[in-house]
């Protein structure tokens, strides 16, 4: 599945991103789950697949600053801490939506 969710929505004062993907399917994501799942060549080791990010660095308070769409397929998001180099496909936003439906699934 790799069609774009029906609302984005990031709510900062409760920090996290709020992905509408379909009716009666909505997925909360945490900023710092989001954040520590950059898929940037900075975050991961683009040979290895090895996550270079030490997810301890990351800000306890980082926000979403700004996003920007990347075609139909993806999302770049523009963090707190400066870092705004990842794109985020919807088939990886999927894969990692913690809502109850997609947890109970894996
Ligand atoms: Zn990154
Ligand atoms: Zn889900």
């Amino acid at each position: 599945m790799d069609e774009p969710p029906l609302n984005l929505r990031a709510v900062t004062t409760d920090g996290y991103l709020e992905i509408t993907w379909d009716e009666g399917h909505v997925g909360l994501y945490p900023f710092l789950l989001l954040r520590g799942e950059c898929p940037c060549a900075g975050c991961v080791d683009e040979h290895t697949g090895v996550r270079r990010l030490d997810r301890t660095t990351i800000p306890d308070d980082i926000v979403i600053k700004g996003m920007e769409l990347v075609g139909h397929y993806a999302l770049k998001i523009d963090w707190s801490d400066g870092h705004s180099t990842g794109i985020y496909t919807w088939k990886r936003l999927r894969a990692l939506c913690p809502c109850p439906k997609c947890k109970r699934k894996a």
